[in-house]
């Protein structure tokens, strides 16, 4: 028997963690597609994508932290 996932249609799991720029409830995206980690928060625009297999990061953007331009 296949247990049938009608709802899920991506391989995409989220979890819920908490910002480490400013606290606030953020989502870790686990993109096993491209092997990914994507880490975000709404509240301040952080963005963090680290490569799932060599923990390297992709891409970071962490508002406040970096402000200065
Ligand atoms: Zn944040």
């Amino acid at each position: 028997m296949q247990p049938t996932t009608p709802f899920t249609f991506k391989p995409m799991n989220i979890t819920q963690i908490f910002c480490p720029n400013c606290g606030s409830h953020a989502e870790r995206h686990h993109l096993e597609e491209d092997g990914l980690i994507r880490t975000q928060c709404h509240a301040c625009d952080y963005l963090m994508i680290t490569c799932d297999k060599t923990n390297r990061v992709i891409e970071a953007y962490a508002p406040g932290l970096y402000a200065n331009k």
